[in-house]
């Protein structure tokens, strides 16, 4: 049995979907802002594997809560790996390609020096060094632009707003890889069924696109005729500073996952079509 935490999130979601061999924690009960409670869950359930896929992923909010942060994005994960040592299970951690600073225009690879831009890479950061630091083989798996038909994400922002404007301001130099929460539910699963699976991984949907043109394909999939203007990054100032490249080279995790960098678009029509809004 797997024990997941994170039960309304994106990926959890998905997960849900895929297993029913697991037990899924939701904040009632685990408050990952309460990191010794989230390592007694893992001693109470004892289960065969834990896979984290709950976070503080409030990009911008997090500039103001660093502390709540630190705690659920760095502290809690610690915690969790350090239970899961205990009892010699697998630990299975998601985190982000904002622990790069997005510089380039070349896919970062896992072992690339990272130097996150805000609070929230920062603390995704010190949670994968101190899952690191208590475990000795976890797998880390940096995913990016995460898209469902659930919670809140760019696809169902860009439906909402589409509805409503004939023309959008989109950035055009912001560049990465959107990524069904569905595909990384399934990446998840074939890694936590691999017992001897340890490393940091990449997992994004390809190809690479703007932020622009993931617009542009979310509208015309879904026959708005919503038309999007391309502007830089400079005119859409935001708390939390972005990285301008999300690139992620997946190529170790295919090798040694078999899992394949998932097509996008095909992603995006299965949500489209389950959110009632495919053309
Ligand atoms: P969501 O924002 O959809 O969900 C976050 C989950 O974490 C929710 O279930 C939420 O519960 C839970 N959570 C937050 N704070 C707490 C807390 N204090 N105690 C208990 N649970 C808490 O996340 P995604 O599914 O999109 O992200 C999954 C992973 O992917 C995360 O590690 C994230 O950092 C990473 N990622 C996400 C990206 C994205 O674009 N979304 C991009 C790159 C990486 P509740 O509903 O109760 O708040």
């Amino acid at each position: 049995m797997i024990l997941v935490f994170g039960k309304t999130g994106q990926v959890a979601k998905e997960l849900q979907r895929r297993t029913k061999n697991a037990i899924f924690l939701g904040r009632e009960d685990a408050d990952l802002s309460d990191p010794q409670s989230c390592a007694d869950q893992v001693t109470k359930h004892a289960p065969s594997c834990v896979i984290n896929a709950a976070a503080y992923t409030a990009v911008d909010r997090a500039e103001n809560e660093p502390d709540l942060a630190q705690k659920v994005n760095a502290e809690a994960p610690a915690h969790m790996a350090q239970a899961a040592q205990r009892l010699g299970i697998p630990f299975v951690h998601v985190s982000t390609d904002y622990v790069f600073d997005g510089a380039g225009n070349v896919p970062f690879q896992p072992n690339d020096p990272v130097a996150p831009l805000g609070v929230y890479g920062r603390t995704k950061l010190a949670g994968e060094m101190g899952v690191r630091d208590a475990h000795a083989t976890p797998v880390i798996l940096r995913t990016s632009w995460v898209f469902s038909a659930h919670g809140s994400n760019f696809v169902k922002s860009m439906l909402r707003h589409g509805a409503e404007k004939s023309e959008m301001k989109i950035v055009w130099d912001q560049i990465g890889g959107p990524t069904p929460a569905a595909d990384i539910a399934d990446a998840l699963l074939e890694i936590a069924s691999q017992r001897n699976a340890s490393g940091t991984y990449h997992f994004s949907g390809k190809s690479d696109v703007s932020w622009a043109d993931f617009a542009r394909e979310i509208f015309s999939l879904a026959d708005l005729d919503t038309r999007v203007v391309d502007i830089p990054t400079t005119d859409y100032p935001t708390p939390a500073q972005r990285p301008l490249n999300s690139r992620l080279d997946c190529s170790s995790l295919e090798s040694a996952f078999g899992i394949a960098r998932p097509e996008w678009r095909s992603g995006l029509q299965d949500v489209l079509k389950e959110l009632g809004a495919s053309a």
